[in-house]
Parts: structure tokens; C-alpha cells; sequence
């Protein structure tokens, strides 16, 4: 297993690429750490299959070096590399059983009968394929086939890392919370270092410890799913994760105040002069209706009951913001006004977070 390092990346498909634009990875550095499971979560078309096919060796960038452990790997393929890759649709030999399938990365690598026969065992049982190991593969659904290819990437021990390329899209909607279960059950048991790939929230947080948001061809953010909602370090990020995602707002700041369209919102802290496009972003999950001359003015365009909670959907001066209110509260009627939880707020400048100078949200550490 290895510690992967990405040195100074980029990568255009383009043979001669001029601006940054021509690039579907801009400049890159970045540090997986040797067995740790990774999101990398991000909109179509944001460079994450680039930038796995880079690491797995099918690709080589533009731009830059990718390290294994001290070992400069840039140029070498994928079978030097010693990884395993899931993609989205299944890769499996037709005319083979299953289990042959599944044997094939230990046979290929001349593993002994007895560990073969054994493994193949435990990766069918872990994908629900035990009773048809001796089925030929064709024939089978692309959701059988797509659990082959799972299988066949988790098969052996000894790689140093395992890549999955939104690999439960074709899978049925049952089976990926379960699948994803198994995944988490063998990167525990073997702490392989893992790189799961998705467009999808809901299984990026699930299945990892640090989730890397990747948007328009960058890394915006390495974090604990924690860091992503509480401080999300890019209006992508906040705007991305959630549900709904954080609301943005246009505003002047000035200390531990900002202005949105001439009406005052209190900070939970204390921010320098800034400039460029500067917004506060708020979750729904700490904006509330507000009373008297609280907050900001609305229109309340409707109430979604989504079991666990309701969410408010609101209009400010031709911005939406959305509220999330308890399962069974009640909102007043000519209620028109909500407000937000000044430490529940984060600055932006041209959409990157802005530190606060003196957080009033954690006195404690001013008193040491
Ligand atoms: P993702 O996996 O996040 O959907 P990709 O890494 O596949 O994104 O693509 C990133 C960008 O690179 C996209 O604009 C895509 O059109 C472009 N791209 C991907 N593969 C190729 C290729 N083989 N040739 C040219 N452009 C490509
Ligand atoms: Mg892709």
C-alpha cells in the first residue's frame, strides 16, 4: 500500500492548450494518505474520472508527477502501479463463470489454488453472487455483471490502492446502501487506501472518512462531511452539499455586520475590508422565521412537507432562500420575515470562504 502523491498536476486533452480553460484539471497538488477511504465528489464533467484514470496510470498528465510512496510512477501503467479499478459499467469475460471471474486478478498473478478458491468465496458471499458462481456470465443483468466487477476489484489484498468509478450507477437503488456497507466492512478490514468516485451527496458522505469536492476541473475542498456543512470553503461546496444547499446571499461586510439590499444581518464574527463579489451563505438548517422588525423581509412562495422536516421556500428581493423547520411547526399566517444564526454564517469573496478576524461565537478562546 502507498501513500499517493500528486505533485504540481494538470491535464488538457487538448495537444496545444492555451488558457486555463483548455485544461479539464487545473493545477493540482494534493496528498492521499496511504489507507484512508476518499470521496471525490463533484457535477459531471468536473475532471473526476481524469484525475482517477491519472492516478490508476490509464492516463498521462500534461503536467506535473504522481508518487507512490517516494517512487515516481508518472509513466507507469496501470499492472506496475498495482491498483485495482472499478468502472461505472461492468467489465467481465462473457464466456467465463463467475467465479472464474472473479479468480482471474489471483490466478493472473499465479495465487495458489487453495487462497484462490477461498477468496473468491468471501467476495461472493460480500456481493450477494454465492449460488451462481458456476453460471457463465453472459446472460446475467447489468447489475449482476456490475457486482462481478466489484468483486473482481476487491479480490485481492495486496494492491495499493482500489479506484471506483461511480460504480454503483447501474446498480439497483436496494442493493447500493448494501454494497456500500461491504465496501466500508473490507476497507476496515484491510485498510486499503480508497478512492470512491461519485456525483452523488448521499453516498459520498456515507462511505468516507474525507470527502475531496472537486468543481470545474479543481479541488475546492478536503474534508470531514462535519467541515463540508459547517464551513464550506467554496460557494460550490455549500451550495452542492445539502439539501437543499446553503442559501447565498449578495451583501457589503463591514466587521461583524453585513448589509443585504440596505437591510443589517449580524455576523458571528468580525471580518477584514474585502473585496470582489462578497456573499454570506447561510444553511437552511439555521435560518428561522423571525418576528417584528427581526431579519430580512420575504415573500413565502410554499411549505414542502418532506417527512423528517419541512422546507420553506422563500423569496428576498428576487434571491430564494430556504428555511428547514421542523416536522409539525407551524408557520403564522402573514408571516413574512425570517432570520439567521449569526454563527451559523459564512463570509465569501468571489466564492471563496474569508476566515473571521475574531470569532464571537467561541469567547473562551479570547480569555487564554
Ligand atoms: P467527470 O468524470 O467528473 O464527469 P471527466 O474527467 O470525464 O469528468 O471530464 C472532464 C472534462 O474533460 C470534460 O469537459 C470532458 O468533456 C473532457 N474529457 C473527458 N475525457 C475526454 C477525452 N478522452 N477527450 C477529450 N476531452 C475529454
Ligand atoms: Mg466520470
Amino acid at each position: 500500500m502507498a501513500r499517493i502523491t500528486l505533485d504540481n498536476l494538470a491535464h488538457s486533452y487538448l495537444p496545444n492548450p492555451k488558457g486555463e480553460e483548455d485544461f479539464a484539471l487545473k493545477q493540482l497538488d494534493h496528498v492521499w494518505n496511504d489507507g484512508e477511504a476518499y470521496a471525490l465528489l463533484g457535477a459531471s464533467g468536473c475532471g473526476k474520472s481524469t484525475l482517477l484514470n491519472i492516478i490508476s496510470g490509464l492516463l498521462v498528465p500534461s503536467r506535473g508527477r504522481v508518487l507512490f510512496g517516494d517512487r515516481d510512477v508518472t509513466r507507469a501503467d496501470t499492472v506496475e502501479r498495482n491498483i485495482a479499478q472499478v468502472f461505472q459499467f461492468p467489465v467481465v469475460y462473457d464466456t467465463m463463470t463467475v467465479g472464474d471471474n472473479l479468480a482471474f486478478p489471483l490466478r493472473n498473478r499465479g495465487m495458489d489454488a487453495g487462497f484462490v478458491a477461498a477468496q473468491v468465496q468471501k467476495i461472493a458471499r460480500m456481493i450477494g453472487m454465492e449460488d451462481v458462481l458456476h453460471r457463465k456470465a453472459r446472460g446475467l443483468t447489468a447489475d449482476a455483471k456490475q457486482k462481478i466487477s466489484l468483486g473482481r476489484g476487491m479480490v485481492r489484498e495486496d494492491v495499493n490502492a482500489i479506484l471506483f468509478d461511480e460504480p454503483l450507477t447501474v446498480i439497483d437503488p436496494h442493493m447500493k446502501w448494501e454494497l456500500r456497507t461491504q465496501l466500508k466492512a473490507l476497507h476496515n478490514e484491510f485498510g486499503h487506501t480508497m478512492i470512491y468516485v461519485t456525483h452523488d451527496q448521499t453516498e459520498a458522505l456515507t462511505f468516507a472518512d474525507k470527502v475531496v469536492v472537486m468543481h470545474d476541473g479543481r479541488v475546492v475542498q478536503l474534508g470531514t462531511p462535519e467541515d463540508l456543512f459547517d464551513t464550506p470553503e467554496h460557494t460550490f461546496v455549500g451550495y452542492f452539499i445539502g439539501s437543499p444547499g446553503m442559501n447565498l446571499l449578495d451583501a457589503e461586510v463591514s466587521g461583524h455586520m453585513a448589509h443585504v439590499a440596505g437591510h443589517a444581518v449580524a455576523l458571528g464574527g468580525s471580518y477584514k475590508a474585502l473585496t470582489g463579489r462578497v456573499q454570506i451563505g447561510v444553511r437552511p438548517e439555521f435560518v428561522t422565521l423571525a418576528e417584528g422588525d427581526e431579519g430580512l423581509p420575504v415573500t413565502i412562495r410554499r411549505i414542502e412537507d418532506v417527512g423528517r422536516h419541512q422546507i420553506l421556500r422563500a423569496d428576498f428581493a428576487g434571491t430564494p432562500i430556504n428555511a428547514i423547520l421542523p416536522e409539525g411547526a407551524r408557520v403564522p399566517a402573514g408571516a413574512n420575515r425570517l432570520k439567521f444564526q449569526p454563527e451559523r454564517i459564512n463570509v465569501y469573496a468571489d466564492d471563496w470562504r474569508v476566515a473571521p478576524l475574531r470569532s464571537v461565537a467561541t469567547p473562551q478562546k479570547e480569555a487564554v
